[in-house]
């Protein structure tokens, strides 16, 4: 499958079971090992109930260890909320591509590209630039683009 297609099967395996149990999921988009140009994504993980903040520093060291390149990374909201939170942008930012599906089934994507966007049009500049938009866009975050 193509990248988005991928970014968005991820979320649409587990945006269900994620509002049924208040997790949010989380997994990676990875190249195709067998299939060059086309990409897949590994089984979701998730923090415990009710916790949104989770550092994936060993899932990732996992999914590298078994020989894959991470190219992006996908996660489920289990309410409604379509924007990107304050760690998802840092997320797009620091490491790479993040998809979103929130408990709609409804997907989009930020990329690092998009979010510098969003902070330049923002009116926001210098060095305390991403850290300012970040900190004042914690809680409403903000949009991304939408996948069909
Ligand atoms: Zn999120």
């Amino acid at each position: 499958m193509s990248y988005r297609e991928a970014g968005k099967a991820l979320g649409q395996k587990y945006y269900q079971l994620g509002v049924n149990e208040e997790n949010e999921y989380q997994g990676a988009i990875v190249r195709d090992p067998n299939n060059p140009g086309k990409y897949g994504y590994t089984t979701a993980t998730h923090a415990p109930k009710g916790v949104t903040i989770v550092d994936p520093s060993k899932y990732i060291a996992a999914v590298q260890g078994a020989g894959f390149e991470i190219v992006g990374w996908s996660h489920t909201h289990f309410d409604g909320m379509m924007n990107f939170s304050g760690n998802d942008m840092n997320f797009a930012h620091r490491s790479t591509t993040i998809f979103l599906t929130n408990a709609n089934g409804d997907t989009s994507m930020l990329t690092r590209s998009h979010f510098l966007d969003a902070v330049k049009s923002a009116g926001y500049s210098g060095t305390s630039a991403v850290r300012s938009f970040i900190r004042d866009h914690q809680e409403d975050g903000i949009p991304g683009v939408p996948i069909p």
